[in-house]
């Protein structure tokens, strides 16, 4: 089942069931703790509907359309092609959760130094979308990896602590590196929001130009964009997966900047462990989606050094890499935690 509405800029905005979880809206429209979470990127918006167990109902994808004007529209065309797909009020709503890449407060719901979704200076975020949609729908809203990593502790079973709030980094690698921190079961934000900033840590001294102003950073040589710059796709395909494909074909160019590639996910893999000793890193972003190739290169790379390091042998960090589930919208997912009021 598929409705198609128009997205603000005139583009196909889709609103689609998940495959296992179409139901009858009307009858469990009753149960509390609904939500919608909208993970806002620099060219797409994800949108889930999350129902009161946990599980994605419908989803929905439009377009990016920048600026302040455009996110509130693509946060409230969203949650309305949902609700309404689903047959299910706005008011049985236990929230809105919005994910956006920049500065949050989630106290306000202020959104600020969102550059790649064109808001710079301070926007109400929060309060625009509830006016909109409806005082009695509470509308909170996260940064995004910080939205990510609770969707990541939601989808990623944790066997030894099932159920428990724990310690847990997701790993982004996509434009550009960081990470989002859950610790102890809550979300690690900061002091200035900068927490899990790991991209502009110095991994090659006097290295590559940084957009931060530093030489060498690790997001330089971890990010998707370094995969673009170092083996650009020749066809249009995703340069992650033409690099390890020629990788896996035995290319020794590929093998050596795939195998650069992957030491520095594990350098930034080595700085979540020893800093802040979590359980996991969950790998996600746009690289990600090499799959277990990604995998098996990172755990590679961490084993490499461990062989060298009782210290680090002893810390097994290549047992601690985990993938971001494909076809689970993690960010979306934890958007949505984050609008049934599950932020902690
Ligand atoms: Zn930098």
């Amino acid at each position: 089942m598929e409705t198609t509405t128009l997205g603000a800029a005139g583009a196909p905005a889709t609103t689609t069931a998940a495959p296992d979880g179409v139901r009858d809206g009307s009858r469990d429209a009753r149960a509390p703790g609904w939500s919608v979470g909208v993970d806002v990127g620099g060219t797409k918006v994800l949108a889930v509907l999350l129902d009161p167990e946990g599980r994605v109902v419908r989803s929905h994808r439009a377009p990016t359309v920048p600026g302040p004007d455009g996110l509130l529209d693509a946060v409230t065309t969203a949650t309305r092609s949902l609700t309404v797909a689903h047959g299910l009020p706005l008011e049985r709503l236990a929230g809105v959760g919005i994910g956006v890449p920049g500065v949050v407060d989630p106290v306000t719901g202020t959104v600020e130094h969102a550059v790649n979704v064109g808001v710079a200076s301070p926007f109400a975020l929060a309060a625009a979308a509830s006016a909109v949609l409806g005082a009695r729908t509470p509308v909170r809203v996260e940064n995004d990896l910080n939205a990510a990593v609770l969707g990541a502790a939601h989808a990623v079973p944790d066997p030894d602590h099932p159920g428990d709030a724990r310690d847990l980094a997701f790993l982004a690698l996509g434009t550009g590196v960081a990470a989002g921190l859950l610790l102890g079961g809550s979300l690690r934000r900061g002091t200035h929001r900068a927490a899990g900033e790991i991209g502009h840590l110095t991994l090659v001294p006097g290295g590559l130009s940084c957009t931060c102003g530093q030489r060498g950073c690790a997001e330089q040589y971890a990010s998707g964009s370094a995969i673009d710059a170092a083996w650009p796709s020749p066809d249009g395909r995703p340069a992650p997966a033409v690099l390890f494909e020629a990788a896996a074909a035995g290319d020794p160019d590929a093998v050596r900047v795939r195998d650069r590639y992957a030491w520095a996910v594990g350098a930034c893999v080595r700085v979540l462990v020893l800093t802040c000793d979590v359980d996991r890193v969950v790998v996600g972003g746009g690289v990600s989606g090499v799959g277990e190739p990604l995998l098996a290169a990172v755990r590679a790379a961490l084993d490499a050094e461990a062989a060298a390091s009782p210290f680090l042998a002893s810390l097994r960090l290549a047992d601690r890499v985990r993938l971001a589930p494909a076809g689970v919208p993690v960010g979306a997912v934890g958007a949505a935690l984050v609008g049934r009021g599950e932020v902690v």
